[in-house]
């Protein structure tokens, strides 16, 4: 899930302040479950531009998905010719999808933070950070790339103190944990595996994933 959190209103305000007419963009997956971008945040955003016009609501399923705004925003064709500005709750690539899909002026009105593991509502956790060459078959299901604030990808680094990271002392290296649960799984064998690192020529943005349709 794609965990965002709110802009401060008057930000948001300040990029949309030649907007006479809006419309309000919410988005019913991610950024509801963040409650960054619900029906609830919806409404508090039209209030927040209670000022204006707002000439329309809309919750999107997934508004990153390019198929599912246009579909939903075909009911709204009238509101949308009249549209200053969207407002967008939702993460970057839903914030961008729309722009594309509708050819409108949209405001972002949250900011994206990581692709996040959810224990529960309100406790989202970063555990991948998408590298392409993924470690975890070798790593006991832990990513250093993302556990490690250096993202080591061969570790641990030389600044392992005890079993704790130097750089978050009051954590365990994941170097140490990777160890410790290889070794109880009895494949301590992958720990000496070296990985070669990124790829930087093939692994950088912006990446596109196509298939050939068959
Ligand atoms: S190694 Fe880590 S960052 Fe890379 S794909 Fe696997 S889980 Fe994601
Ligand atoms: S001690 Fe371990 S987790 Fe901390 S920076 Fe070094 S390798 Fe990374």
């Amino acid at each position: 899930m794609i965990v965002t959190h709110k802009k401060d209103p008057g930000i948001v305000k300040k990029y949309a302040s030649d907007a006479r007419r809006v419309i309000i963009v919410g988005c019913s997956e991610c950024a509801a479950v963040c409650r960054t971008g619900g029906s609830e945040q919806v409404k508090e955003m039209a209030e927040i531009f209670s000022d204006r016009e707002v000439l329309a609501t809309i919750s999107i399923e997934s508004p990153c998905d390019k198929r599912v705004s246009a579909r939903d925003f075909k009911r709204l064709e009238e509101e949308l010719s009249r549209a200053d500005a969207l407002i967008a709750l939702t993460c970057g690539s839903g914030a961008q999808a729309i722009a594309e899909v509708t050819g409108k002026r949209v405001v972002a009105a949250l900011d994206t933070d990581f692709l996040g593991m959810v224990e529960r509502l309100g406790r989202f956790f970063e555990r991948c950070s998408h590298c392409g060459e993924c470690l975890l078959n070798e790593t006991a299901m832990l990513c250093p790339v993302t556990l490690c604030p250096k993202g080591v990808r061969n570790g641990p680094c030389e600044g392992i103190k005890g079993s704790r990271c130097e750089v978050y002392e009051d954590r365990d290296c994941v170097w140490y944990t990777i160890y410790r649960r290889l070794e109880e799984r009895g494949e301590l064998d992958l720990f000496t595996v070296y990985h070669e690192p990124v790829d930087w020529s093939v692994c950088h943005s912006p990446r596109e994933a196509i298939w050939e349709r068959s």
